[in-house]
């Protein structure tokens, strides 16, 4: 687990805070719509960046089930974390650390620890001061170097592990300048029987808001619809706020479209007046307008991928369904990622994966599914449908060639069949002694030495990139000659870690797996070369030619 600095802090830098919290239910994108609030400030020429705040006890994401939260982020630094950073660092395009991360469990195993060494000694040591001391350090040691730092406080106001951050908010409004504090509060605004848009929910979350002394000043109303005018006056109304600073977030198809959307709406300028920054914003001809261009090109053709997985839910492969889309946004197609249960590949969702342009295998940890995902890889080895493997879906392209090409009956990962006669895939060696699951694996961004001339070079344009891991389990040295002896190429590798294969294109158009997570560093701007790859693939370049624009991966 990467380390915590804890640096002091100059409250003459000037930075500006955007708070966010949510009211009457989770879920209703407030991340989304703060990521849009920053991508359009970034526009504007300012250096923003976020913090996500987790009010559960976890001390990071990385021990949690994805079918509950969805997928663990990875950031550069191994941080594992909450899949809202994914959207912070794909919207704001910037590489965030483990530090902008902000849970329960994190704050008190640290104010816990300097109680051990001493460091309260005579003290009593309490929520306030001492927890809420350590939150509003570790804003402003992320806000640190930026313009603007977005604050987002994960789970709804009223939440009992909610309440230390709450206060810490309330004492962090006190001790800056009015104008650097912006607190925004997203609610939502549902639909009575008749018709009408209500306001009394957000009207009581915001009660409850102020009942612990915080006044947002600016109002979020997520509705299916924009706020008509009358709903936007009662609720300025009864909540204290101009009528100007009430917004709304109406449902969209995409979630890229949410920055136009916000933009429409004014909250930028607004926002951007209350924190006294419209003076140094870019004139609106001279800002950034590359998002918009990207996400309202005109596309030219759909592709259809199968992922296949075992969870049949979009947030737990959030990242490479948006890696996906951003090789669509380079490639100009839509990109429809159809799921398929790699658990009933006997029944219909074989036929599904069949009827798709390419495959994409992701990572996953257990046994559950495997063999599926190892038919399905077969599948797109011997047909020559293009294939990508993240992590597990290299490590089972490994055993399904050890099986199918080398002949290695029963070969396995010793992580899925511990009695394997053929350990091709085989524990980490510096992870025979770890015993705790938390924040243990190899995690976090690595260089990879690419082979020149080989599939990975075209598409990283170069011999090297620097890509994030997260796993426990390897390819066994000892299969490696073997293995490239029967076709197998290596042309990715981390001292004698193997990081890349990739089949010849007299073999197979498509064919490479990574042990790492290209998907995490994949940006709308700045699409990941596998992924790209694989599009190519299917839209008919032949991603082993085609030159790579840029060497910035
Ligand atoms: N379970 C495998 C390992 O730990 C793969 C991990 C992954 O796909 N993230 O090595």
């Amino acid at each position: 687990m990467p380390t915590e600095p804890e640096t002091d802090y100059d409250p003459d830098l000037g930075r500006k805070f955007i708070f966010v919290t949510g009211g009457v239910m989770s879920g209703l994108g407030k991340g989304i719509t703060a990521a849009s609030t920053g991508r359009l400030l970034k526009n504007a020429g300012f250096d923003v960046t976020a913090v996500k705040i987790d009010p559960y006890l976890n001390v990071d994401a990385g021990t949690m089930n994805p079918f509950q939260h969805g997928e663990v982020y990875v950031l550069k630094d191994g941080g594992e974390v909450d899949l809202d950073l994914g959207n912070y660092e794909r919207f704001l395009d910037i590489d965030m650390t483990f530090d902008h991360n902000i849970t329960t469990g994190k704050t008190y195993q640290h104010v816990i620890e300097k109680e051990r060494a001493g460091d309260y000694l005579g003290r009593t040591v309490q929520i306030i001061p001492h927890i809420t001391d350590d939150i509003k350090r570790r804003i402003r040691e992320a806000a640190e170097g930026n313009d603007v730092c977005i604050i987002e406080v994960g789970g709804t106001v009223g939440d009992i592990e909610g309440m230390p951050y709450l206060e810490a908010l309330r004492q962090f409004a006190h001790e800056e300048d009015e104008d650097d504090i912006l607190f925004t509060h997203v609610t939502l605004v549902p639909y009575s029987k008749n018709g009408e848009q209500k306001t009394k929910p957000t009207q009581h979350s915001v009660k409850e808001l102020r009942s612990i002394g915080l006044q947002p000043d600016v109002l979020v109303g997520r509705c299916s619809d924009k706020l008509d005018i009358d709903t936007r006056e009662k609720i300025a109304l009864f909540c204290d706020v101009p009528t100007e600073a009430v917004f709304s977030n109406p449902d969209v198809d995409d979630i890229y479209h949410v920055p136009l959307m916000v933009e429409e709406e004014g909250l930028d300028e607004y926002v951007m007046e209350r924190l006294d920054i419209g003076d140094e914003a870019l004139p609106e001809d001279e800002r950034e307008n590359r998002w918009r261009d990207l996400v309202t090109q005109q596309t030219d053709g759909e592709v259809e991928v199968a992922l296949v997985g075992k969870y049949d839910l979009e947030d737990a492969y959030m990242s490479v369904h948006e890696a996906l889309k951003h090789a669509g946004l380079e490639k100009n197609v839509d990109v429809n990622v159809r799921w398929v249960n790699s658990e009933k590949m006997g029944d219909h969702h074989a036929e599904r994966m069949r009827d798709a342009d390419a495959i994409v295998v992701p990572g996953g940890f257990g046994t559950r599914g495997t063999e599926g995902k190892i038919e399905a890889i077969r599948y797109a080895r011997e047909n020559g449908v293009p294939y990508l493997g993240l992590c597990l879906g290299f490590q089972l392209a490994v055993i399904e060639y050890a099986r199918n090409v080398l002949d290695l009956t029963g070969a396995h990962s010793t992580e899925l069949d511990e009695d394997t006669p053929h350990p091709v895939i085989d524990i980490l060696p510096e992870q025979y002694e770890i015993e705790d699951m938390g924040g243990t694996m190899r995690l976090g961004a690595n260089e990879t030495e690419i082979e020149a001339g080989t599939l990975a070079a075209t598409l990283y344009g170069g011999e090297s990139c620097t890509e994030r891991h997260r796993h426990r389990y390897e390819v066994n040295p000892e299969y490696i000659d073997d293995l490239e002896a029967a076709g197998l190429k290596f042309s990715g590798r981390s001292g004698n870690r193997m990081e890349i294969l990739e089949l010849a294109s007299d073999d197979h158009p498509y064919f490479i797996g990574t042990q790492f997570h290209p998907e995490f560093r994949s940006r709308p701007t700045r699409a990941s070369p596998p992924f790209v790859g694989l599009l190519e693939a299917v839209v008919g370049d032949d991603p082993h030619t085609v030159e790579t624009e840029e060497v910035s991966h």
